[in-house]
């Protein structure tokens, strides 16, 4: 199964994408994961994007493209991937297609997850995450059983949950408005090559996730 998961930021991708990878073993691809990670480690790669990332801007194609490339040549993505975040405007869709051309592994199918643009804010606002296992929890939509902090299990106690730096109101704007202007024209761009699939995201984890593996499998 290869797959590339569309939707706005907030669209809940990340979290269907964990739940595909628990259920399938096949690797959840993130491109703000990777790079989130990258300016934790403070690599060169990651003072780089850390501006752009911190503005809601999109980090440069060049970056982004060689974290994706060396993600995918691991191993365990050999199996499939779900690509999450990735691309985000036209020009990396062609960089995606030479790259997976080159290495034999065309994708099956993109799933938008479509969402009430509305919502979104809320969504963003009320997202938390645990800084340890990456599990996403939101304060208003679902939150953790265990209150502030992870409910999966961990060693000892368990970690607070984080919010991200760039789920603050004032970066959330200028987020939603680089998917419309940049990311938004992939819809057309894969539905016109008979790629894409919609899934309905304003519903709740579950039926998210029964429709999501419906349109991947079909
Ligand atoms: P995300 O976790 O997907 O919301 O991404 C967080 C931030 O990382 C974005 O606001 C961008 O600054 C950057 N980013 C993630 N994916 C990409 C990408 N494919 N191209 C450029 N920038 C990206």
């Amino acid at each position: 199964m290869r797959l590339v998961l569309l939707g706005a930021p907030g669209s809940g991708k990340g979290t269907q994408a964990q739940r595909l990878r628990d259920d399938r073993g096949i690797p959840q691809v993130s491109s703000g994961d990777l790079l989130r990670d990258a300016v934790a480690r403070g690599t060169d790669l990651g003072k780089r994007a850390k501006a752009s990332m911190d503005a809601g801007e999109l980090v440069s194609d060049e970056i982004v493209l060689g974290l994706i490339r060396e993600r995918l040549g691991r191993p365990d993505a050999s199996k499939g991937f779900i690509l999450d975040g990735y691309p985000r405007n036209v020009a990396q869709a062609g960089a995606l297609d030479a790259l997976l051309a080159e290495i034999g592994q065309p994708i099956d199918a993109v799933v938008l997850m479509d969402v009430d643009q509305n919502a979104l804010v809320r969504r963003l606002t009320g997202r938390r995450t645990c800084p340890v296992c990456g599990k996403v929890f939101n304060v208003y939509f679902s939150p953790s059983a265990a209150g502030d902090r992870c409910d999966n299990d961990h060693e000892g106690e368990a970690p607070l949950l984080v919010q991200r730096a760039d789920d603050k109101e004032d970066v959330i704007a200028n987020r939603l408005k680089v998917y419309e202007g940049q990311t938004q024209p992939l819809v057309e761009h894969y539905r016109s090559r008979g790629l894409l699939k919609v899934v309905n995201a304003d519903q709740t984890v579950e039926q998210v996730y029964a429709d999501f593996l419906r349109a991947a499998e079909k």
